[in-house]
């Protein structure tokens, strides 16, 4: 890239607040907004080029592959996503297997992902493309939005990254970058910032559009580039890594030496503790589970049965009162702890060797065996237990 394309390391960008041709003003040295954006797109494809992890969903222009990966990176980190994308793709490898797939084999693929509205909207979403597409996915980005749980975000991303369109794609790590590059004010998920951060990562794609050669993909790279650089350089902290960031001499965040102060999110929203009482049932060699209906979160998958409690309750009160069970049978496990989004959840475990009673035979109740348990879908609190209560039960038996 030849100098007269990028900032000197002390002039630096600034931001306006109106509109895009205001939004950038590369110090003194009259360039204009569009020069300087390509500028910067250039940067970032040639580091992504010499840089990108080596992840298995990069390996495809497939949009089907791409959108289940980018659906699953919405919920956890890259390292957890890898063996959940390549169970996924072995047994749901398109649109038709996911559309046709029994719904528990979807839960059961989305099992320890959480958030599993995103799963059944994935199949709802395939149907759809099945139904209205014959099964092919479509390329037209307003029709991608308009598929059941496709946002903003995802839309962007199958566009760019699959079909190289000039969309733009906007996640925490893209702000991340973005606010620092041009140390922007304001929280970024509110307007009006929220708004020109699209703005910008859409003259970014478009600046990447404009360059582009035959082939050479340039609206996927450099939006991967800002997810990437927001990933393993310009990490959340005090302390990314800027010494390696190919965009470093011209950051005005690091030029002020605030960091640190972008992106100014609003404060957290406080931690609310949670208390359940669970109780873990045996009869036979065989558990006692409850399906958790349509009008509950996280509707079909098994789980113990459990009661939200207060902090104070006894939780072998609780479970005798609902289940009939007497409250000198039940024996303790360790307190089973977790964390979804603000809640910070607690199961206080008991467990029970029991005679079932004749309401625990059907309908939402089952009785499985520890093997029949590994095939059923459960929430990850819920699986944690089956991996623990063997034993106890074990060790009990040893004892009686
Ligand atoms: S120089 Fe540092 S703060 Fe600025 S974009 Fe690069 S990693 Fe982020």
């Amino acid at each position: 890239m030849s100098s007269q394309n990028w900032p000197q390391a002390d002039r630096h960008v600034s931001f306006r607040p109106m509109g895009l041709e205001g939004i950038l003003k590369f110090g003194d040295t009259g360039q204009d907004p569009k020069t300087a954006l390509a500028g910067i797109a250039e940067r970032l494809t040639r580091w992504f080029d010499r840089k990108a992890r080596d992840l298995p969903w990069r390996k495809t222009q497939d949009p089907y592959a791409v959108w289940i990966s980018e659906v699953m990176l919405q919920q956890t980190q890259v390292q957890t996503v890898i063996p959940y994308w390549g169970r996924w793709m072995d047994h749901l490898p398109g649109i038709r297997e996911l559309a046709e797939a029994p719904p528990e084999l979807v839960l059961k693929l989305w099992e320890g992902l959480g958030y599993y509205s995103r799963a059944r909207n994935l199949q709802r979403a395939a149907r759809q493309i099945l139904e209205e597409h014959n099964g092919v996915f479509p390329d037209d980005p307003a029709t991608i939005l308009s598929l059941p749980g496709i946002g903003r975000y995802t839309a962007g991303a199958i566009a760019s990254i699959a079909l190289d369109q000039p969309e733009p794609i906007l996640d925490g790590n893209v702000i991340r970058v973005l606010t620092r590059f041009f140390a922007l004010e304001g929280d970024p998920k509110a307007r009006p910032l929220n708004h020109r951060l699209w703005e910008l990562a859409a003259a970014l794609v478009q600046a990447a559009h404009s360059a582009e050669r035959l082939g050479d993909r340039r609206c996927a790279r450099v939006n991967q580039s800002l997810m990437e650089l927001g990933a393993t350089v310009c990490t959340p902290g005090a302390q990314p890594a800027c010494g390696v960031c190919p965009l470093a001499d011209a950051c005005e965040a690091r030029r002020r030496g605030q960091v640190e102060r972008f992106p100014e999110l609003p404060p957290r929203v406080p931690i609310t503790a949670r208390f359940f009482a669970t109780g873990i049932i045996e009869h036979q060699g065989r558990y006692l589970l409850r399906l958790r209906e349509n009008t509950e979160v996280n509707r079909g998958f098994w789980e113990f049965p459990n009661w939200e409690t207060g902090s104070s309750d006894s939780p072998e009160a609780v479970l005798s009162e609902q289940l009939g069970i007497p409250p000198n049978h039940w024996s303790s496990l360790p307190d089973l702890r977790h964390h979804i989004t603000r809640y910070r959840m607690t199961q206080r475990v008991r467990c029970a060797c029991f005679l079932p009673s004749p309401d625990w035979t059907q309908g939402t109740w089952l009785w499985a065996t520890a093997t029949e348990l590994e095939s059923l879908a459960m929430t990850s609190a819920h699986r944690k237990l089956t991996l623990s209560l063997t034993g106890a039960f074990e060790k009990s038996r040893q004892l009686s």
